[in-house]
């Protein structure tokens, strides 16, 4: 199924249902929804159960256009039995973050209006103008529409799902994940501001100890491999005397590139935190291809993507609008 589609965080909803009236959109109702994510190397696999209707399987092919309006593509199928299935994906997929929402629906024309109260990130509107009966330019025209009518600010539209947006967890890990993200960022503003680098920051943790950080430097390096994951774990084995850095937590700004993705798996990471996603040249979604035995390795690295990722692709995109 394809469609045109936004998402937006909002601040009044009330103004926005006013609206919504205004336009004649139609109330259809407003469900519990819950979503567990599981990474495929072309997008998501999401399980949806939901009040009031059968739970569903949605295949979702991660759209690289930018936050919109976008075309996006997805299928689905009705799920009987919804443990079963997502006990077959988490054993062999990374992922299995679970995002929880109250979302309302509205219909105006061939589009679909979601206002969604998302657990952790507050609320949004999704807008899905669906290409059933009528073409491509005439959807993205009608979603154009509902857009203005709406008032949406085309400036704060983003185009992560939101198990990217979440960090999916809670409690005070998920303060010490933030904290740590949040150093991470200081780097890659670090590389950018001092060395005129592309912005990516790494800080690598063992038991709340920061052993290493690192900044992308190849270009004041004279080196293609210093890229910020690098230099972290090459300090913290420094530092530590040691080749192998078991039990510790990686997080960095950008997803990795399949040159680090291969060096956490000799320094026998544990976890990898990253921010933003990299759909062109992440190697994140490769880990589902990992066997454990690899390398010698004998766990799977757990990962973990969208932490801070809105912050760490304003920076991204910043340092690459200034480069124009
Ligand atoms: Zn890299």
């Amino acid at each position: 199924m394809k469609n045109i589609e936004i998402k937006t965080p909002i601040d009044d909803r009330a103004r926005i249902e006013t609206r919504l009236r205004e336009l004649g959109a139609r109330y259809e109702g407003t469900s519990q929804q819950k979503d567990t994510f599981f990474a495929v190397p072309r997008g998501w696999l999401k399980l949806r159960e939901q009040t009031g209707r059968p739970a569903e399987l949605i295949s979702y092919v991660r759209s690289i256009d930018d936050a919109g309006p976008r075309g996006s593509d997805y299928d689905v199928v009705l799920v009987d039995d919804p443990r079963l299935i997502e006990s077959l994906l988490v054993r062999v997929l990374p992922g299995g973050c679970v995002v929880h929402k109250q979302r309302s629906l509205w219909l105006v024309g061939h589009t679909r209006v979601h206002l969604d109260e998302v657990e952790e990130l507050g609320e949004f509107l999704e807008l899905e103008t669906v290409l059933d009966g009528i073409d491509e330019a005439a959807a993205r025209a009608e979603g154009e529409r509902v857009i203005d009518a709406l008032g949406l600010d085309r400036a704060r539209f983003v185009s992560r799902p939101y198990a990217e947006l979440s960090a999916g967890r809670s409690g005070s890990e998920n303060a010490d994940d933030r904290r740590f993200m949040e150093l991470a960022l200081a780097e890659a503003r670090a590389a950018a501001e001092r060395d005129g680098e592309v912005p990516v920051g790494a800080v690598l943790v063992r038991e709340r100890d920061i052993l290493a950080r690192g900044r992308n430097e190849p270009l004041g390096e004279r080196d293609p491999t210093a890229h910020a994951e690098i230099r972290a774990l090459r300090r913290a084995a420094r530092e530590l005397g040691a080749a192998r850095l078991p039990g510790t937590t990686l997080y960095v700004t950008l997803e990795p590139c399949l040159m680090c993705f291969g060096a956490l798996i000799h320094a026998r990471v544990e976890r990898l935190v990253f921010a933003a996603s990299d759909p062109k040249v992440g190697a994140s979604r490769l880990l589902a291809m990992v066997p454990v035995g690899f390398y010698g390795l004998n766990h799977r690295i757990a990962v973990e993507g969208g932490l801070l990722a809105t912050e760490s692709a304003a920076l991204l995109r910043e340092f690459f609008r200034q480069r124009r």
